[in-house]
Order: structure tokens, then C-alpha cells, then sequence
């Protein structure tokens, strides 16, 4: 089978061209290395470098790999970014979408397995968070994604396109190959690395005073190795529809820094900051959906095991990838 994989340069979408190849797919990344690292790229795959906001490479590249289904992580991810810049947004993440929903149109390309997000849920009334939760998001990073899966509902419907919503909670760990190095970092585990490193003087944590046990913010961590799985099984299931990718485990920054402390063995130094605005006080999937119709459970996701990957990751690359 042929995929296309939309930003297969970055972090969750090497690691996901990383195990469909070693699964024995043939592999298309379609990357603008904007963000994603040419050092990402499986060697394995091949390689075309577009940017989605064009329509005409996608079309290109559709109509000459003509996949049996495409997965699709190309976008901007960073909620702060998206509050300065929400045009950026909706640019990249849904014009970026419609020009390739509209290519896999004119390749017949009927299936799409598509890179979502918990942030479309904004604050959730209710935690574990299930599927049904309303979507209401907090900022114009969830709102471009809830934005794009709106799309592809309609696209669905009166075209006859499947669509898979992922809908990730808090993606972290590394493969030996790949890992996570955004510029700038703003993700909790790899700043903390990063100050076990003595890359970083501290690490600020934001708020102490929510209303949870220790009074940090809770979430709910996830190995993208098992994020990968999931979407290989969604392929091989032939499911549709939207499934909340967690442990249904919580946990809060305090806990982090402290399995951090003991994965590295450093001192790693903290202290209190502001709250980050827009920063919900628990985040946590109720992935039961997942579970009973992809048959996905994570395997790698215990917290300990999550932060060793990454901390040999960041040892094995202090400077992230070559730039
Ligand atoms: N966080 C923190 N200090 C940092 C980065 C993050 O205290 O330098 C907190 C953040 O407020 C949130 C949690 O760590 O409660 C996870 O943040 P991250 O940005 O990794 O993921 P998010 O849940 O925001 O997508």
C-alpha cells in the first residue's frame, strides 16, 4: 500500500513514516522543511518538498503517487504562535487542508487519516474527555484544526472521502531515530531535558494554585510511537470517525520534574511562574473509543519509559537536528 504523508519531516509524522516503512508500506513525505528537519526524513521514504498553501505541488504530487490513503501532519502546532499570528493559522492549517483534500479529489484518493488535536475540546466540561465532548476551542491553533475536520465532514459527505480524526493529547518520547526539537521549544518534557542538559538555567513552572492535587496543571502524556500505531491501525481497520489518542492517566508538572529528576539523575532547577494564559487546569482522554474500535492500547507510554526515550534522545542530539 502507498501512503502520503504530509509533514513527514516533523516530529509525529517521521516517527509515524518510520514505522509504516519498517511495516513494509511505501512511504511518499510531502514536507516544505518550514519547520520539519531534513535529518527527519526516513531514507527509506520518498522524499517531495511542497508547501500546502500552494495548490499545484500537491496536486502534482497526488496525481503522481495517486496513495491509497494519505496522512495528513502538516501545520503549525504551537498555541502561543497561534494567539499573535491566528491568520498564519487558518492559512497554513486550513487553506493548507482544502488544496489537499482538493488534490486527493482529483486523484481519487478516497482516504484521509488526519493529525487532530484535544485543544479543539478547549476547556472540557467534563474530564476523562470523551469524543462527544463539545468542541469548543480556546485558541486559533484548536480552532484551525476543529476548522479543517469540519471540512473534511462535508468533503465526507458529498464526496465520498473517509475521514479519520486523532484527536492527540500530549505527544512526547523518541524513537533511536527521531525526536522533538521545535524552535522555539515551549513543550514541558523537553524544556525540563533541555535544563537537565544545562541548555536551560530553569524551568518556570506555570502556576501552582489550580484546582488539582499539588496545584499544577494535570495532562495526560503520550509515547508518539504509540500515536504512530494508531494511525497505522486506523488504516488497517478501515474505521472512521474521531478518537481521543491517551492513557486516561493524569499527570501533573510537579510529577513530571520529579520522574525527570530521577530518569536523569540531575538536580534539573524550578520555580514558580504566571499561569500561561489560556492553560486548562486537566486535560485527560477517555480513549475507550479507541480501544474498542481500533483495538489500540499504548505499550509505550508509562511515564518513565516516555522520559528515557527522550532523554536519550536529547543526549544523542543536544543541538536537536543539524539546521
Ligand atoms: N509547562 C510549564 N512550564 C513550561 C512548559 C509547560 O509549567 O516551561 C506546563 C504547561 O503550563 C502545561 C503543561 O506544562 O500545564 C504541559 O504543557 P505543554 O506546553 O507541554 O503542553 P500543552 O498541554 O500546553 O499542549
Amino acid at each position: 500500500m502507498k501512503i502520503l504523508v504530509t509533514g513527514g519531516a516533523g516530529y509525529i509524522g517521521s516517527v509515524t513514516a518510520e514505522l509504516l516503512l519498517d511495516e513494509g508500506y511505501e512511504v511518499t513525505i510531502f514536507d516544505n522543511l518550514e519547520r520539519g528537519h531534513r535529518d527527519a526524513l526516513d531514507p527509506r521514504a520518498r522524499f517531495l518538498q511542497g508547501d500546502l498553501r500552494d495548490p499545484a505541488p500537491i496536486r502534482e504530487a497526488m496525481l503522481d503517487v495517486r496513495p491509497d490513503a494519505v496522512m495528513h501532519f502538516a501545520a503549525y502546532a504551537l498555541v502561543g504562535e497561534s494567539m499573535d499570528r491566528p491568520e498564519a493559522y487558518f492559512r497554513n492549517n486550513v487553506t493548507g487542508g482544502i488544496n489537499l483534500a482538493d488534490a486527493m479529489l482529483a486523484a481519487g484518493v478516497k482516504k484521509i487519516i488526519f493529525s487532530s488535536t484535544c485543544a479543539t475540546y478547549g476547556q472540557p466540561e467534563r474530564v476523562p474527555i470523551t469524543e462527544d465532548e463539545p468542541q469548543k476551542p480556546h485558541n486559533p491553533y484548536g480552532e484551525s484544526k476543529l476548522m479543517y475536520e469540519k471540512v473534511l465532514n462535508w468533503y465526507r459527505d458529498l464526496h465520498g472521502i473517509d475521514c479519520v480524526f486523532l484527536r492527540y493529547f500530549n505527544a512526547c518520547g523518541a524513537t533511536a531515530k527521531f525526536g522533538e526539537d521545535h524552535e522555539p521549544e515551549t513543550h514541558l518534557i523537553p524544556i525540563v531535558l533541555k535544563t537537565a542538559l544545562g541548555q536551560r538555567e530553569k524551568l518556570s513552572i506555570f502556576g501552582d494554585d489550580y484546582d488539582t492535587p499539588d496545584g499544577t496543571c494535570i495532562r495526560d502524556y503520550i509515547h508518539i510511537v504509540d500515536l504512530a500505531r494508531a494511525h497505522i491501525l486506523a488504516l488497517q481497520e478501515g474505521r472512521a470517525g474521531a478518537f481521543n489518542l491517551g492513557t486516561g492517566d493524569g499527570f501533573s508538572v510537579k510529577a513530571v520534574l520529579d520522574i525527570a529528576r530521577e530518569v536523569t539523575g540531575r538536580e534539573i532547577r524550578a520555580e514558580l511562574a504566571p499561569r500561561r494564559p489560556g492553560d486548562p487546569p486537566r486535560l485527560v482522554a477517555d480513549a475507550g473509543r479507541a480501544k474498542a474500535v481500533l483495538g489500540w492500547t499504548p505499550r509505550h507510554s508509562d511515564l518513565h519509559a516516555i522520559m528515557r526515550s527522550a532523554w536519550e534522545w536529547q543526549q544523542a542530539h543536544p543541538e536537536g537536528y543539524s539546521r
